[in-house]
């Protein structure tokens, strides 16, 4: 069984993001990048899945500009098997993101199909469930467990009553949770090996997908800054403020 694992590049998560002067967007430029996080516990989980004999090939896409490859790397660093990049300039939509990876899935026929469950830049959470629709294959979404059983797998997902627990008939997506497990580290000669992995790259004319964007994003604003806190001396004080000036008892 092949796993297709979907990573994306986004500003890394320790970065104040700073929205640009002209409210386009937010800087990208000369701004550290890295692997959408919960994307690295779906690399992770493949890896696991590839140990224990349940998959034969783990391969990450990436869908974006040409520096999507150094994500890719990071995932082959880690020890994904192949590399697909699809090339395209500027935002891209989950619709679109989702178009592209059913066109891959119906390539590369994987049994599995992991993504992360949200992105830290959009945070959409739509592409998963989109492409589940789309190749009404199962889904699971959220996920912070994964067992197989046959021809089937078992995940757990958090919900608002607590974990659910669902029986997926393979092939299926699933979107993966941060305490889904624990990512590794790439070490030093697995960067290195990984410069030496198999990584395409392929342009939406070969995947003949139309990308029209369906959003029209107006503007990006910063929020709002926070006034300045205060100090009281003592509680009584304090139940006085929030009497008399804040109004809120
Ligand atoms: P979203 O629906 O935008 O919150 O993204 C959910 C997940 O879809 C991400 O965690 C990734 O696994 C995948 N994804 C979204 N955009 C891309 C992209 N441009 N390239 C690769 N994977 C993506």
């Amino acid at each position: 069984m092949k796993i297709l694992v979907a990573v994306k590049r986004v500003v890394d998560y320790n970065v104040q993001v700073r929205v640009k002067p002209d409210g386009t967007g937010v800087e990208t430029e000369n701004v550290k990048m890295s692997m959408n996080p919960p994307d690295e516990n779906a690399v992770e989980e493949a890896l696991r899945i590839k140990e224990s004999g349940k998959a034969t090939e783990i391969i990450a896409v990436s869908i974006g500009e040409s520096k999507c490859q150094e994500t890719i790397r990071t995932a082959l660093a880690m020890g994904a098997d192949r590399g697909l990049h699809i090339e395209v300039e500027g935002i891209i939509e989950p619709l679109a993101v989702a178009k592209i990876l059913k066109k891959i899935v119906e390539k590369e026929n994987p049994g599995l199909v992991l993504l992360g469950k949200q992105a830290i830049d959009d945070d959409c959470n739509q592409t998963g469930q989109m492409l589940s629709a789309m190749l009404a294959w199962s889904q699971g979404a959220f996920v912070s467990k994964i067992e197989f059983s046959g021809e089937n797998i078992q995940v757990t997902r958090e919900v608002d009553e607590g974990l659910e627990i669902l029986d997926l008939k393979l092939p299926s997506i699933v979107t993966c949770d941060l305490r889904l497990n624990e990512p590794r580290y790439a070490s030093l000669p697995n960067i290195m090996k990984a410069k030496k992995k198999p990584l395409d790259s392929l342009s939406l004319k070969d995947l003949n997908v139309d990308i029209t964007p369906r959003i029209q994003q107006i503007k990006v604003e910063e929020p709002p800054k926070r006034q300045k806190g205060i100090m009281v001396s003592s509680v009584e004080e304090l139940l006085q403020k929030l009497k008399n000036e804040a109004k809120v008892i």
